[in-house]
């Protein structure tokens, strides 16, 4: 990775955010899904920094969020709110309140309970609100199980099978008006066949609604769109003209039907990176590890999902070895990678975690009462 600035003055751990990089990926964003006139909207809980925020904002993207504060800081941050979407099984009647005063456009909803608890809700300040229901395809996206959300036995959106009940129960519910179907089917999908099952799934449940006399005016196809973690070099920005072009050879839109994507991961990813210090080399038996300055409390997402993020030695040139980064955190799941080779690593050598601007900095804590690590942007050092 080539990080332009001098950086060793600055305090580890750190995130190191790649500024043209993201504006590089907006731009593909815009262009691809412009051909179609689909409507994109950022999944804000993928990276929540301002700085980020405020620069997918300028590239006339919505919002989609998935709690209350999300909503406000959307809008703190000059989202407009008729480009917010809303998800989440568990959304509270606080945050429900949240998304009704600022009149956004669509509350993507996935029970029965919820729906009777925005009606009600909606009553009290004597709006209606737009409703999408999310729907669950039953489509493997063949990716980590923790990430799965799009299969019938998952927590999330509504069975096929209840639509019937749910239809029924909505026309009773005066201040909800059905706008939309939602699907989201799970997150770093890489296999493009897998949208193509998507859409033609997609197809057969708009028909069925068409059948019931509905139509959806909107579509909403969720996020999902993997990066490639190996090769963040070669890699940088995904296959953005395959994804929205797969889509749009296999769905079949009735007329003034409009769709939304949701992409979280694919738009933020690859421009951050994890830049961390080697505290101490330590022989085991067997292996060597690299204990590095950051650990699962700036990014968690090896712990939490085995995730494998590409690292590099920013200081060494020396002949490759073997070795297992790992964290200062008393928990063995504490480690960014296991047996992997390295530039001989040496005490203060700068280590760079790759494609850590997805789900890193917004899910860090400060377990072990930790300082959280600031981000740093490249269009701002020098
Ligand atoms: C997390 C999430 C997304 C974004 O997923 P990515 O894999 O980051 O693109 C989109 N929609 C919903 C409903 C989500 O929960």
């Amino acid at each position: 990775m080539n990080i332009k600035q001098n950086i060793n003055n600055i305090s580890t751990p750190f995130y190191y955010y790649d500024i043209d990089l993201l504006k590089t990926t907006l731009d593909v964003v815009f262009k691809e899904s412009s051909k179609y006139g689909y409507n994109v909207h950022y999944a804000i809980k993928a990276n929540a920094n301002t700085k980020i925020l405020k620069i997918i904002r300028d590239y006339n993207i919505g919002a989609d969020c998935v709690s209350g504060n999300e909503i406000t800081k959307a809008i703190e941050v000059g989202f407009n709110s008729d480009k917010i979407v809303f998800a989440g099984v568990g959304k509270s009647d606080k945050e429900i309140i949240t998304a009704i005063d600022n009149n956004i456009f669509c509350f993507n909803c996935e029970s029965v309970p919820e729906l009777e608890i925005i009606n009600k809700l909606a009553a009290q300040k004597e709006k209606i609100v737009h409703i999408a229901l999310r729907l669950n395809p039953n489509i493997d996206p063949h990716t980590h199980k923790y990430i799965t959300t799009g299969l019938e036995e998952n927590k999330f959106g509504i069975n096929l099978w209840d639509i019937d009940t749910v239809l029924n129960r909505i026309s009773e519910l005066k201040n909800l008006k059905l706008c939309g179907i939602h699907f989201h089917i799970g997150s770093q999908i890489t296999d493009l066949n897998v949208y193509k099952n998507l859409s033609l799934k997609v197809n057969e449940i708009n028909s069925l609604f068409q059948k019931k006399g509905i139509v959806p005016e909107h579509i909403n196809l969720g996020g999902g769109l993997g990066i490639d973690y190996d090769n963040p070099g070669k890699n940088n920005i995904p296959d953005f003209k395959a994804y929205f072009e797969i889509y749009n050879s296999n769905l079949k839109l009735l007329p003034n039907q409009k769709v939304h994507f949701e992409l979280g991961r694919s738009i933020v990813a690859q421009c951050g990176n994890l830049i961390t210090k080697v505290l101490y080399v330590k022989e085991g038996l067997n292996k060597k590890f690299v204990i590095v300055d950051a650990g699962m409390t700036e990014l968690i997402r090896s712990a939490l999902y085995n995730a494998h993020h590409s690292i590099e030695n920013l200081s060494s040139n020396y002949d490759k070895e073997k070795y297992d980064v790992v964290g200062p955190i008393c928990e063995s799941s504490d480690f960014f990678a296991k047996d992997i080779m390295l530039p001989k690593c040496t005490r203060n050598d700068i280590i760079a975690i790759r494609s850590a601007g997805a789900y890193g900095q917004v899910m860090s804590s400060q377990y072990n009462l930790r300082d959280l690590a600031k981000a740093y942007y490249s269009d701002e050092l020098d």
